[in-house]
């Protein structure tokens, strides 16, 4: 049966990976919108070649660029985050949420009413908004399957079993780029450096994100927030190989262990073709030749966004759509040379203590609009932050 497809994020690293799927078995999918934001040229190339019906760029100004690259080609173009949302309701099947940051959220609510399968690599969505992510899913009958690898290999090591028998899960980090950096240097660390994964190729916002393992802090939250395990039940490991993806700890001692190799297509591909599982492009991994993995403890004081994502799920609410808004304004922060890499989490840390970063509102109601305002609020918030420590 021909699948209809929509991609929200076609032109990251997410987004390609999830086109390369669809390339390789163009008769199963009918591609209907493919989303981006500045690089047009890309868009316009991958929606000519897979015959979609839309190609929506988030950029306004894009919008001539856009439609003269997909002229003559009978793919229509639209620009703007509305064209995003309304390009996401289209009718179809399976939805790739791939949109970076707090962007991706009001797109993936307008995909959960189609009461369809939503593929969620934005995580920023579930770290913002969860219980509305969640619940527009229930109200719509909708399914969401994670992306973020850590998500799928829980997903999969849960197939079969009974969520109550659950104790822990494991969450495993790789380090990121200053695993082993002395402390008393990371406050030099340019975003440069910062931006080279030792295991995964991926968009150099997360991959910032994972050196200061802000990345982790929200897959901490994300993990409660999608199998609504307490955060004291949620482990992080340190484990250098990014081999072990996530573990599942049962109340018989039973460890179940999710292993593969650091590439995205694996947790797409099983998100693609769920609940059946097929061939997929990926490398076997070798274990007598890897010989050996190795797990430590995070050191907090090294990372302290996990500290930071255990007091934002213990404090509930909205706390979540400060903490993401925070951590975002302070990674433009750090990425534009505003802050040093230590000064995010101080940051955050700040921006989560500010009354005004929400206003009254981290009690009230989980709708799209209360998260969005404080989103504002909070985003202002760690500007101000920013400044201060700036000037
Ligand atoms: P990326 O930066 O490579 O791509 C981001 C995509 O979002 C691009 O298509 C870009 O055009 C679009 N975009 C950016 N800002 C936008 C805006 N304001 N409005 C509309 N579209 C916008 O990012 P990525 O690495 O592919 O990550 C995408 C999402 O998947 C993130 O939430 C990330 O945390 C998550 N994720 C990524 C990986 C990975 O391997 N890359 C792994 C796990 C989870
Ligand atoms: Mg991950």
């Amino acid at each position: 049966m021909v699948r209809r497809v929509s991609i929200l994020g076609a032109t990251g690293s997410i987004g390609q990976n999830t086109i390369d799927l669809i390339r390789r078995a163009p008769r199963d999918y009918d591609v209907v919108a493919l989303t981006g934001a500045g690089n047009v040229a890309q868009l316009a190339r991958d929606a000519i070649d897979l015959r979609a019906e839309v190609a929506v760029t988030g950029r306004e100004d894009l919008l001539e660029d856009l439609r003269a690259a997909l002229a003559g080609s009978g793919v229509a173009a639209a620009a703007g985050a509305a064209a995003i949302c309304e390009a996401a309701a289209r009718p179809v099947d399976w939805t790739m949420s791939a949109i970076v940051g707090a962007a991706g959220l009001a797109p993936g609510l307008a995909a959960l009413r189609n009461g369809k399968t939503l593929a969620l690599a934005n995580k920023e969505s579930l770290v913002c908004a969860g219980k509305l992510m969640m619940d527009t899913a229930r109200t719509h009958g909708a399914r969401i399957l994670p992306v973020d690898s850590e998500h799928s290999a829980i997903f999969q090591a849960l197939t079969g079993e009974d969520i109550a028998a659950v104790e822990r899960i494991i969450i495993t980090a790789s380090g990121g780029a200053f695993r082993d950096w002395p402390l008393e240097r990371l406050a030099q660390a340019t975003p440069e450096q910062a931006s080279h994964h030792p295991n995964w190729d991926m968009g150099q916002r997360i991959t910032i994100d994972s050196a200061s393992m802000f990345n982790k802090a929200m897959e901490v939250i994300e993990t409660h927030e999608f199998f609504g395990t307490p955060h004291d039940r949620i482990e992080v490991l340190v484990h250098p190989q990014s081999m072990i993806h996530a573990l599942v700890g049962f109340n018989d001692g039973a460890l179940m262990a999710h292993v593969g190799p650091a590439d995205m297509r694996h947790a797409i591909g099983f998100a693609l073709h769920y609940p059946q599982r097929r061939h997929l492009p990926v490398e076997r991994l070798d274990l007598a030749a890897i010989g050996q993995f190795e797990f430590r403890p995070p050191d907090e004081r090294r990372w302290p966004a996990l500290r930071l994502a255990r007091e934002t799920i213990a404090a509930g609410g909205l706390t979540g759509a400060v903490f993401n808004a925070a951590k975002e304004t302070a990674l433009d922060g750090f990425i534009a040379g505003r802050i040093g890499f230590t000064d995010m989490a101080d940051i955050v840390a700040q921006t989560l203590e500010d009354k005004n970063a929400s206003d009254g509102l981290i009690g009230a109601t989980m709708t799209l609009d209360n998260v969005l305002r404080i989103d504002h609020l909070a985003r202002n918030a760690a500007e101000a932050a920013m400044n201060k420590r700036a000037g």
